[in-house]
């Protein structure tokens, strides 16, 4: 029975709902933000709050040996944590392409190489990567997100290849337009975008990731699941 989830980006959004979904579930929480947490979130089983930058490599793998000393054992692994800079390409800053691809697609990279090891020798695992639609289809004003984004779907599948002959499945998950403080601000003409015609919840993506982490996905590895009201098709 798994029985240790690591979430990146938790402190709110989809994240947050990610951890409150896993804990119902029966999940003990790791739970990772960049910001100081102002206090441990109350959720049904042990949780405990972890402040780093995933972008940081030496950083993430301390984090992740302070997770394996407090929990023992790490079983799903949920890359979360993401930014967005939006800037029509001929305006975007070198920095502020670099700062996407930096938290969004090394940072996935990070808390995977870090925690691969622990789940090799486990010889189970599950890794649920954090995608977008716009890295299937594109988002104008947002080449470095989508970029971030399309690079975390070829990692997902690389992971796959090479971690599954040891039983350890690597999915994707490509939400659309979900109500979040990343969302708040955009104004966008849902009903023409989106053919369910409304913008999804962080619930609409957490159902799916308690899925990935269950029983029942275990012969699903290598997929993107788009989460997006038919956006994406
Ligand atoms: P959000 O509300 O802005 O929350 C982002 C989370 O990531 C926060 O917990 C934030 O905490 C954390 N974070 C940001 N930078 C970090 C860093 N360097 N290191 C560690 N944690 C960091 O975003 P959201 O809408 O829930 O999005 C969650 C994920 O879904 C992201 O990967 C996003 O790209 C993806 N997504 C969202 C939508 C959408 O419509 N909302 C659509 C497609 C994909 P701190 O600020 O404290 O670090």
């Amino acid at each position: 029975m798994f029985r240790v989830a690591v979430i990146t980006g938790a402190s709110r959004g989809i994240g947050a709902e990610i951890a409150r979904q896993l804990s119902v579930a029966g999940y003990e929480l790791a739970l990772i933000a960049s910001g100081p947490w102002k206090e441990t979130p109350e959720y049904p089983t042990k949780t405990v709050t972890y402040q780093v930058d995933v972008s940081d490599f030496t950083a993430v793998k301390q984090t992740v040996a302070d997770i394996k000393k407090e929990f023992g054992q790490i079983d799903v692994l949920v890359n979360n944590a993401g930014i967005t800079r939006d800037m029509l390409i001929m305006q975007m800053s070198e920095e502020d392409y670099d700062r996407v691809l930096d938290i969004n697609l090394k940072g996935q990279f990070n808390l995977i190489r870090h925690i691969s090891p622990i789940m090799l020798r486990q010889r189970s695992g599950r890794i649920i990567n954090i995608s977008s639609v716009a890295g299937l289809i594109g988002n104008a004003g947002q080449t470095n997100y989508a970029s971030s984004k399309a690079g975390s779907i070829g990692l997902t599948k690389s992971v796959a290849r090479e971690l599954a002959p040891r039983g350890i499945t690597c999915n994707a998950i490509a939400p659309g337009f979900i109500e979040t403080d990343m969302t708040k601000d955009l104004d966008v003409p849902l009903k023409q975008m989106i053919p369910l015609g409304k913008s999804g919840q962080p619930s609409d993506i957490a159902a799916t990731a308690v899925f990935l982490a269950s029983e029942g996905a275990r012969y699903i590895t290598g997929e993107v699941i788009r989460v997006d009201g038919g956006m994406g098709m």
